[in-house]
């Protein structure tokens, strides 16, 4: 379990990152603390907060993969990406082959 450096939400409200016109919404109420996302995200920007809810700690890092959404067994993320640009821009081959 990590500890997140940004500033607690105690009330669990989803959260609303945004890089340009892309949005990744964390929907902090429904997040168990499970770690599997944390473990899931290729970019590491992913932590769990002192009450052991995900945040996202550098949103410009956010590839928008979807790995978090594919992981999480509680619905927490939604990926909303920009008209004209390119979902799973995945640094690496989900085969293991070179990219
Ligand atoms: S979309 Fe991908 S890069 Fe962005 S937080 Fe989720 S797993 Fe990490
Ligand atoms: S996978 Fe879902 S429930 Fe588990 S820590 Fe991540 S957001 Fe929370």
């Amino acid at each position: 379990m990590s500890a997140a450096s940004a500033p607690l939400d105690h009330t669990g409200a989803p959260v609303v990152y945004t890089a340009g016109a892309s949005r990744l919404t964390v929907r902090r109420a429904f997040c168990k603390g499970c770690d599997l996302c944390v473990d899931a995200c290729p970019a590491g920007i992913l932590v769990l907060d002192a009450e052991d809810r995900v945040m996202v700690t550098d949103i410009a890092r956010c590839t928008f993969c979807g790995l978090c959404a594919g992981r999480c067994p509680d619905f927490v993320f939604v990926l909303q990406e920009a008209p004209g640009t390119r979902m799973g821009a995945l640094p690496f081959r989900l085969d293991g082959r070179d990219a």
